[in-house]
């Protein structure tokens, strides 16, 4: 490992390895990116690799837009192919409260130009007429929305700036930040220091604990998210299917395997990924009502991962106003794989040119706090 380097970048994540792909696709090529277990080994290994534009807030709208024209390039851009798929999102509205909302940010939606449309009960049935649609409402699809692998992503973009002149660092974890006068020294890991002037926060799940080591109080807390996924089965579900009422998504793989998950109100924030039986329990119980092929499918594996999180379930991309040169992009909910290639375009034209030019990222700072917010809505 260099013991001297102009950027590093705290956390291997598709977050951070992003930032150092951009980093370096705009000149800057002197980086540390440091990953103190392998690449993807947090929530980006554990995510379910899903790619939607359907939000309520705006601004989710524009990166989850902009984002998505850098998957669909990204075995061209970057050279690897990442199992994209652009199967479209579909989402089930219950009730009427669901029912206004989707309207209305189906609305908002268009006008952002996104190839959205709500589908009555009738014809969401003729469309997918292997689920059981009893009680639906509406829904809302968007075929250009679809997923992709996580980890081959996340190596895309670590191996397309190591070729630039990156240098990827696993097994090695930032343990303290030294400042002089309020501004970036070093960054010393468990295997030595490194002599930086600007640091990135992406550590995901550990994005709090990472501020405290410039004394930031960051406001991301975390909370555990759990998944599993099934035996293969012929292909028959094109759209990454969810429900926000009844708390569920789901989703095929390229090779059949169904991935599937719920969030759980009863979770505390911490760190804590151990899978529980109770998901298990519930979401068997659950996903067969929905979708009856699912009966006597067997479960492969099950794990968990953090929803790193912000007081309204959208990211915070800053620079700290207080310790110079020290950059965050963290809080993404249950969102940042597919946000990521934006962020990391983003954040790495602040710190090369002075400012993000691809996409406005203002009101993803920090002092969005002060101001007043609204939350993100459509959150598993
Ligand atoms: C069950 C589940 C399902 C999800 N489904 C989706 C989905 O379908 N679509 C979507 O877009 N998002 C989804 N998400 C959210 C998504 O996984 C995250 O928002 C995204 O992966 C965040 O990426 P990241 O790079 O910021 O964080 P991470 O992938 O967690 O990367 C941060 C890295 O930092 C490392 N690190 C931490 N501290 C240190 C340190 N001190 N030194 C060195 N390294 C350190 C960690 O080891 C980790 O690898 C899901 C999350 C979960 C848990």
């Amino acid at each position: 490992m260099k013991n001297k380097a102009r950027v590093t970048i705290i956390g291997g994540g598709v977050v951070g390895s992003a930032t150092a792909y951009y980093l370096a696709k705009n000149g800057l090529t002197d980086v540390v990116l440091l990953e103190r277990d392998y690449l993807s080994s947090g929530s980006t290994g554990r995510c379910g690799g899903g790619i939607r534009q359907q939000w309520s807030e705006r601004m989710n709208v524009r990166l989850a837009m902009r984002s998505v024209e850098h998957f669909k390039n990204f075995e061209k851009e970057v050279g690897l192919d990442i199992e994209y798929f652009q199967g479209g999102y579909l989402l089930l509205a219950y009730n009427e409260e669901e029912e206004a909302l989707f309207k209305k940010n189906v609305a908002m939606q268009q006008e952002e130009g996104l190839d959205v449309v709500l589908l009555s009960r009738e014809e969401t049935t003729r469309k997918f007429p292997f689920m059981n649609l009893e009680g639906l409402k509406l829904s809302a699809y968007c075929p250009s929305d679809g997923h992709a692998n996580p980890h081959l992503t996340t190596f895309g973009y670590a191996r397309a700036a190591e070729k630039m002149g990156v240098e990827v660092v696993t097994h090695t974890q930032a343990k303290r930040v030294l400042l002089e006068n309020g501004k970036i020294k070093t960054v010393v890991t468990d295997r030595g220091e490194i002599e930086t002037g600007i640091v990135v926060n992406a550590a995901g799940g550990y994005s709090h604990q990472v501020g405290e080591m410039v004394g930031l109080n960051l406001p991301t807390e975390s909370y555990r998210h759990q998944i599993f996924v099934t035996e293969p089965l012929e292909h028959i579900l094109d759209p990454l299917v969810i429900s926000f009422v009844n708390n569920f998504y789901i989703r095929q793989t390229e090779s059949g395997n169904f991935i599937m998950g719920q969030g759980d109100r009863d979770e505390l924030p911490g760190l804590e990924i151990t899978p529980t039986w109770k998901f298990l329990k519930e979401m068997s119980d659950k996903m067969p009502r929905f979708f009856p092929f699912l009966r006597d499918v067997r479960i492969l594996r099950h794990w968990a991962g953090l929803y790193n999180m912000s007081p309204d379930a959208q990211p915070i991309i800053d620079r700290s106003n207080e310790v110079e040169d020290f950059y965050f992009a963290i809080g993404f909910s249950g969102h940042g794989f597919m946000l990521a290639p934006a962020v990391g375009e983003a954040l790495a034209e602040w710190i090369v040119f002075g400012e993000p030019r691809s996409v406005d990222i203002s009101n993803l700072s920090l002092q969005r706090f002060e101001r007043g917010f609204t939350r993100e809505k459509n959150v598993v």
